[in-house]
């Protein structure tokens, strides 16, 4: 029997969308594309002019303006230079900030690598379910305080946290706010003027763009700038040198702009996929949803049965693609760390499945999905019966 794999990692990276795949291909020919944008020459103002649309279409799904954004490889790096830009930048002022274990890595390696240079951090846990309780942030708050990163949509679980509710207790108290937003740009509506955010990170790869080129929005008020990471040829006001890479910004823009027409249509999707999906798997005895029944983004499900291992179960759900329970880690075996700080046991956390999918995903796929994840179950529990 050779199946072709179905893909549902969506969370890990998403399929480029065809009218992206060929706003890219047509820029790394294109005239219009090819110089760099820093030169003076005609070619060159042809080459920023093209930027300049691209960040034009990035703001318009935002909601901010152009110039508030900064190109980087990627989320990793927009994190990085949100969290360590802003923190060296107000260290004068305060070195405590806060965080969530629940992060991803791009920010929670990050924070450990500040508390190095000498910064406090306090690490909120979440509830059971995933979500932060306000409360606890605004205990944690004190007058040294200068940052605080908690993310919008949770990477493993699709958890969502109520960023305006965090960004106006940050803004009552003179502290910046910085959300990794990269598994909820273009899926999720993000309006930063109405939304009291100061840092926001997105990746293209993650809302059907190409992989290696991100954003981090700064806005604009006294007190929230980030001192940069990289030097070099003075490039993006020197926050972040380097030359740009003209075609993938092009895609990006690309990305966003269908990302913000599709929004509603492909959110619609991914809620019937998850109820179809959800149908198909909610009969297998002793299921954990892993986050929460309500606050979620829908393209993300991620489930466990305490008494089958990850690993076993993952090599059984072929021609799934899926994600374990440690997610952005696959490479090591360790429980998930977002799991465990859930409260959830070793063996929860290990057995756990991770299922996303969005705009190119059908409900064949999830169903598919579903009656081979309910296979493997039974057949492992008969296997291996639960002591
Ligand atoms: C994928 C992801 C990142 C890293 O993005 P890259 O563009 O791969 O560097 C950071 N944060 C979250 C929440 C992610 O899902």
């Amino acid at each position: 029997m050779s199946e072709s794999p179905i893909y549902l990692d969506y969370a890990a990276t998403t399929p480029i969308d065809p009218g992206v795949a060929q706003a890219l291909s047509e820029a790394l020919c294109d005239e219009t594309a090819i110089a760099n944008p820093s030169s003076v020459h005609r070619a060159g103002r042809l080459s920023a002019a093209r930027v300049a649309t691209a960040a034009e279409q990035v703001a318009s799904l935002l909601g901010c303006e152009p110039g508030q954004l900064i190109w980087t490889s990627g989320a990793t790096e927009a994190d990085n230079l949100a969290i360590a830009g802003a923190a060296r930048y107000r260290a004068d002022r305060g070195r405590h900030l806060v965080t969530m274990p629940t992060e991803h890595k791009a920010v929670t390696d990050m924070f450990q690598a500040l508390e190095k240079e000498g910064f406090d951090v306090t690490w909120l846990a979440p509830g059971p379910d995933g979500l932060l309780d306000i409360d606890l942030l605004e205990q944690a708050l004190t007058e040294k305080t200068q940052l605080v990163s908690i993310m919008h949509v949770n990477n493993e679980t699709g958890v969502v946290q109520d960023i305006e509710a965090i960004g106006e207790l940050c803004r009552s108290r003179d502290v910046l706010y910085h959300v990794d937003a990269a598994q909820s740009a273009g899926k999720l509506p993000i309006d930063l003027r109405r939304m009291p955010i100061d840092l926001l990170s997105l990746t293209a790869h993650k809302f059907y763009g190409p992989k290696g080129i991100g954003a981090l929005y700064v806005a604009d008020r006294p007190g929230c700038h980030v001192e940069p990471l990289l030097f070099g040829g003075g490039q993006q006001r020197s926050l972040r040198p380097g030359t740009l890479p003209v075609p993938l910004i092009i895609a990006l823009g690309k990305a966003a702009e269908i990302a913000r027409e599709r929004q509603a249509s492909d959110l619609e999707h991914a809620t019937r996929l998850r109820a179809a999906l959800w149908d198909g798997i909610k009969g297998v005895e002793g299921l954990l949803l892993n986050g929460h029944p309500t606050a979620h983004y829908p393209g993300i499900v991620n489930v466990s049965v305490g008494d089958v291992d990850g690993e076993s179960l993952l090599l059984d759900l072929e021609p799934l693609c899926v994600a374990t329970g440690s997610a952005c880690n696959s490479k090591n075996q360790e429980p998930s760390y977002v799991l465990r700080s859930m409260g959830r046991s070793d063996d929860e956390a290990e057995g756990a499945i991770r299922v996303s999918f969005g705009r190119m995903s059908t409900i064949e796929d999830v169903e598919q999905a579903a009656s081979i994840y309910v296979d493997a179950v039974s057949r492992l529990r008969q296997l291996a019966p639960a002591a």
